[in-house]
């Protein structure tokens, strides 16, 4: 049975259906990227087959040492590309690394700050719906209503008032640098520890082109398969040696059994990658792309979330064109452009209506497109959101959006 090759029908369908789908549309949902093929065969390996409890030399299976081999190197080269002491790659998501260091650094009751869902937070930064909301207090920050920009003064007197055991940098959907620097100021003036959440931002740090957390969090959480570019997964960083060793078991065993050493295998692949001088190329211009796609949809009477952005995304207030973010998200999905609706800050709208969508970058720029392509994308975009119910003009565009996607294919063999 180990040597038939993907014979059931309806997997390898789906499978060859979303193979077309990557190839053919243009992907801009901020959180995805597309991995290489190295990244992938990695995954897809035997290294799925192994039970490797524990770290590495200290396991509770044998049979380990293969596995071992990728779990140190992938360790190494984390710290290596964000210059910190430990790494724990185990995570099977970004939202198990975040619980690890909650537990880590938390009792349940314990109050926590972080940024508000609906102006970019992450829902495991406090959200009712989710563990971080369910067992601990929380209080949220946000964004100031005149530049939609995070308010650190508000926070700071937030912090001073309500005396958060932890305060959470990082964001699902902020367009501008983060001031870490200033955001560990105000961990230290009330005795809190500094999580960053660079999830969103790990691929831009890790190339310099966006402002680190490193020497200013106590501790950072990532997922690997956004800007970063690796597998999907979690990853936690830190140079306390104790916190460490605390996250080390929170991790295992404390919510997780078994890692997936073949995630793992294929973060190390995807961390020597980010080391390469490529890949900050890659990264300097997934900026430069966000930045000519958000001109030109500006220069089409769109409103941009705080007037531009300095990162690989941005949301977009779709107000001025008389629709809802589901509206557009429809609309563009009908003319092969993928984004997701998304609340810009004081939205009226519901979480499920939304006024905004967001956009991103990365999988356009990994598929080598420029700025030219970029601004080319963002005419569609207007094209689609003018004529948001005219399904002949959706079709004109999807034409157009299967001649520049056919101009930069992926995964042919
Ligand atoms: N943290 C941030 C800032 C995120 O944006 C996300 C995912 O979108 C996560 C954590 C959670 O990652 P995962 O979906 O791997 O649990």
């Amino acid at each position: 049975f180990f040597n038939a090759p993907l014979a059931d029908t309806v997997v390898k369908d789906a499978i060859a259906a979303e193979l077309g789908r990557q190839q053919h549309t243009l992907e801009l949902i901020a959180s995805e990227n597309i991995v290489s093929r190295a990244v992938m065969e990695a995954q897809g390996s035997v290294m799925t087959n192994k039970y490797a409890e524990g770290y590495p030399g200290r396991r509770y299976y044998g049979g380990c040492e293969h596995v071992d081999v990728v779990e140190s190197l992938a360790q190494q080269r984390a710290c290596e590309i964000f210059g910190v002491k430990h790494a724990n790659v185990q995570p099977h998501s970004g939202s198990q690394a975040n619980m690890a260091v909650y537990m880590a650094t938390l009792n349940p009751g314990d109050t926590v700050m972080g940024m508000d869902l609906s102006h970019g937070g992450h829902l495991t930064h406090g959200s009712p719906v989710n563990f971080s909301g369910r067992l601990y207090e929380v209080v949220a920050y946000g964004v100031r209503q005149d530049n939609e920009l995070i308010d650190y003064d508000v926070m700071q007197k937030m912090a001073e008032v309500q005396r958060p055991k932890m305060i959470i940098g990082g964001a699902s959907a902020y367009e501008r640098g983060i001031d870490f620097a200033r955001m560990r100021e105000i961990a230290d003036k009330v005795g809190a520890i500094l999580m960053v959440d660079m999830a969103h931002y790990a691929g831009l740090i890790a190339a310099g082109v966006y402002p680190s957390p490193v020497g200013h969090a106590h501790v950072i959480t990532t997922t690997t398969h956004k800007t970063l570019r690796g597998p999907r997964g979690g990853m936690i960083l830190t140079d306390d040696d104790e916190l460490a060793k605390k996250i080390n078991s929170r991790i295992f065993p404390g919510i997780q059994g078994g890692p997936l050493m073949h995630v793992i295998a294929a973060k190390a692949v995807a961390f020597g990658e980010a080391l390469g001088d490529q890949f900050k190329e890659d990264q300097k211009q997934v900026i430069a792309n966000a930045r000519a796609l958000a001109a030109t949809l500006t220069e089409g009477g769109l409103r941009i979330v705080s007037g531009g952005t300095d990162c690989h995304m941005f949301r977009v207030d779709v107000r001025p064109q008389g629709i809802t973010g589901k509206q557009a998200e429809e609309a563009l999905e009908a003319a092969g452009i993928t984004t997701n609706k998304n609340t810009i800050p004081f939205d009226p709208e519901s979480p499920f209506v939304t006024s905004g969508i967001r956009i991103g970058a990365s999988v356009i720029t990994a598929r080598g497109m420029k700025e030219s392509d970029a601004s080319l994308i963002g005419e569609m975009i207007l094209q689609v959101l003018k004529a948001p119910e005219d399904a002949a003009i959706h079709a004109a565009v999807l034409d157009e959006v299967h001649k520049l996607t056919n101009r930069f294919p992926i995964y042919e063999s």
